[in-house]
């Protein structure tokens, strides 16, 4: 919605990112990056390739550490914090390169957010099939189905998850990261790599899932995707924040139509 980072906007502020920086050797892969996504909104982090979305996600979720800045959440400091206790706070999220266990089911991929989200026995244990993941198991069974109900996988629960179709396999990582109970969802290309009829259903879902209150920050190269689920849009190019508003705003912008110029400069420009 238009507006709703306004400052007379009165949502709580989700994520309050400020001077964040990441340098790799001389490269500032992200750099001095301030962003803040409110309570119920879905954001989207667009950018051409290599502008440091990626890493972005990697600073927020503890895979990397900032050298600089501050990353807030609900106001609570997380720079600093290891990658599980930051997803025990309530943020989740899924990889731009699928992170699924093929030889296992639909169900066991989705526990395995379980174990990571809620202290459980975790991977190890999972794969090595112990006691103390089957007692898990049996506790977290619920859960698990009802979750995977919720995206529409229930019926492929046992399902070895190689065997699902591309989109779906898409679907049970957003499962496995809504079994973790996050406030704040974040996705990495959720839609790459998608057919249409795919990303018509991806979309409904992160609509559903934002709709119960979940706020998401997604990063997305799809502009229909962008266009028509993002409230709020981030444009990086070079590690820095270029542009920010709504996508009707930011596609007008010269400087992001400058930054995407080419192939994606066209796409961004068909959509306005
Ligand atoms: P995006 O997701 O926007 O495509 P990335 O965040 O993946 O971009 O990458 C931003 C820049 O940081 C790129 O130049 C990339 O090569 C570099 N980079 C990312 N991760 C690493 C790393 N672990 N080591 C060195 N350079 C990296
Ligand atoms: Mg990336």
């Amino acid at each position: 919605m238009a507006g709703q980072q306004s400052s007379e906007s009165s949502e709580r502020i989700v994520l309050n990112i400020k001077g964040l920086t990441k340098r790799f050797g001389g490269l500032v892969a992200v750099d001095n990056l301030a962003l803040n996504v409110r309570e119920g909104q879905i954001c989207a982090l667009i950018g051409p390739n290599g502008s440091g979305k990626t890493t972005a996600l990697n600073l927020i979720t503890g895979i990397y550490r900032c050298d600089e800045g501050s990353i807030q959440f609900f106001g609570e400091e997380m720079a600093g914090l290891a990658p599980h206790v930051i997803c025990w706070r309530g943020i989740g999220r899924t990889f731009q390169n699928i992170r699924i266990l093929g030889s296992h089911t639909v169900f066991e991929n989705a526990l395995l957010g379980k174990g990571y989200g809620n202290k459980g026995a975790g991977i190890i244990h999972t794969v090595l099939n112990t006691a103390r993941y089957r007692k898990e198991r049996a506790a977290n069974t619920d859960e698990v189905n009802e979750v995977l109900a919720y995206v529409g996988l229930a019926d492929l629960r046992n399902e070895k998850a190689r065997n699902l179709p591309y989109g779906k396999q898409r679907i049970l990582e957003i499962a496995r990261a809504l079994i973790t109970k996050p406030k704040l969802l974040l996705l990495d290309e959720p839609a790459a790599g998608l057919n249409s009829k795919e990303i018509y259903s991806l979309m409904e879902l992160v609509a559903k899932i934002n709709q119960q209150g979940i706020s998401v920050l997604l990063i997305e190269h799809r502009m229909e995707f962008v266009g028509t689920l993002a409230d709020w849009v981030f444009v990086l190019n070079h590690g820095s924040k270029i542009a920010e508003g709504t996508f009707d705003q930011i596609k007008v912008d010269p400087d992001v139509i400058q930054a995407y110029l080419g192939r994606e400069g066209a796409k961004l420009a068909e959509n306005s």
